[in-house]
């Protein structure tokens, strides 16, 4: 996704799976200022720039589904942060996750192209199964292969929270153009000044 913060400019971030996507729309406390989850349709523009890619016309969102969405996502945020720092998850995370989960997923369906297969899903779909495809996808992750791989970026004040999905397990930012750069100018600028600060 195409992130573009308040502070200016713009870089490219991939959270590395649906959920994380989710998170980046928007956060409870401090993440406030963040949030761009105000109406259905914001919701609906969401599926867009997530991996779920689908057009946001033919993505119908009520004001209860919104109101489920931003609600599920902070507590998503919960998840992460007490993943990310080793803390116990409660049982009453698990079943925040599990009633978002109970509802039909957007159905899949299979394109041919002209090389072969994609896979898109079946329009309309609404803000129930876009919870439902996110809340699995939590399942998935934290079942699967990566489930100790949840990492927030390493840039000073950045947050971003992402699924390290690299073969070596290394890596530390959620953008190289953005995190990774600043992070090697400012080593480079310490080893030039040592004795400034
Ligand atoms: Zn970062």
């Amino acid at each position: 996704m195409v992130l573009r913060p308040p502070s200016g400019g713009e870089f490219r971030f991939d959270p590395g799976a649906l959920w994380l996507d989710l998170l980046v729309s928007g956060g409870p406390g401090e993440l406030a200022g963040f949030e761009t989850l105000h109406t259905p349709a914001d919701l609906a523009a969401w599926t867009k720039l997530s991996r779920l890619r689908l057009d946001p016309a033919r993505v119908h969102v009520t004001a209860a589904e919104l109101a489920a969405a931003v609600r599920l996502r902070d507590r998503l945020w919960e998840l992460a942060w007490a993943l990310i720092r080793g803390g116990p998850v409660g049982p009453e995370l698990a079943a925040v996750v599990d009633e978002a989960a109970a509802g039909p997923p957007p159905a899949p369906r299979l394109r041919v192209t002209g090389h072969g297969f994609r896979r898109e899903w079946t329009l309309p779909v609404t803000g129930t199964q876009l919870l439902s495809a996110v809340a699995r996808d939590v399942i998935d992750v934290l079942t699967g292969p990566y489930a100790d791989r949840l990492r927030e970026c390493g840039g000073v004040r950045c947050g971003l929270v992402f699924l390290d999905t690299s073969r070596p397990g290394s890596r530390r930012w959620c953008s190289m153009e953005r995190c990774g750069n600043r992070s090697k100018v400012r080593a480079l600028r310490e080893r030039r000044a040592p004795d400034a600060g």
